[in-house]
């Protein structure tokens, strides 16, 4: 499983602990095959309109579609969010990590709507951050620092483009 990490996202999080906590819960898509069932199920409901409207290339034109604005339903999120939970506690890293980033992100969406995509693929955050709250206060163990006396971000990944 690769990543990409935009430079933004980098940028935005306030330690290792908080990158850890995202890539967690996008890999949780990736396992439980979030997108992919995204996509099935627009590419399913435009094909059957293309067929309606007997347009052939719908489909095509589904899948382009559904590449472009792929949302993930409110449950794909939860799971993930508990999925991603788990793997922090099974690493023993910071579970507020995923918390402190969603606050960050909500506190710059309601400052500048509209400019994060990240935000735009995963509604809603308000909803996702109270239930998180809640997961991560019945977490109990001491947390283990992911990168100790390490600068954050670091500089040798923000360095010009
Ligand atoms: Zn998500």
């Amino acid at each position: 499983m690769s990543f990409v990490v935009f430079r933004g996202l980098l940028e935005r999080t306030g330690s290792p602990e908080e990158l850890a906590a995202v890539l967690a819960h996008e890999a949780e898509h990736v396992i439980q095959r979030h997108a992919t069932r995204a996509i099935m199920r627009d590419l399913t409901w435009r094909a059957v309109l293309g067929l309606i409207a007997g347009d052939s290339q719908g489909v095509l034109v589904g899948l382009a579609g559904a590449l472009g604005e792929l949302r993930y339903r409110r449950q794909d999120e939860e799971a993930a969010d508990s999925g991603a939970l788990r793997t922090l506690q099974r690493a023993r890293l910071d579970p507020a990590g995923l918390l402190r980033l969603f606050r960050t992100l909500e506190k710059e969406s309601s400052e500048a709507p509209g400019v994060i995509r990240y935000l735009s693929t995963h509604p809603p955050l308000r909803q996702r951050l109270a239930r998180m709250e809640e997961l991560v206060a019945r977490e109990r163990y001491q947390p283990l620092p992911l990168l100790p006396a390490q600068p954050w971000p670091p500089r040798d990944l923000c360095r010009g483009r």
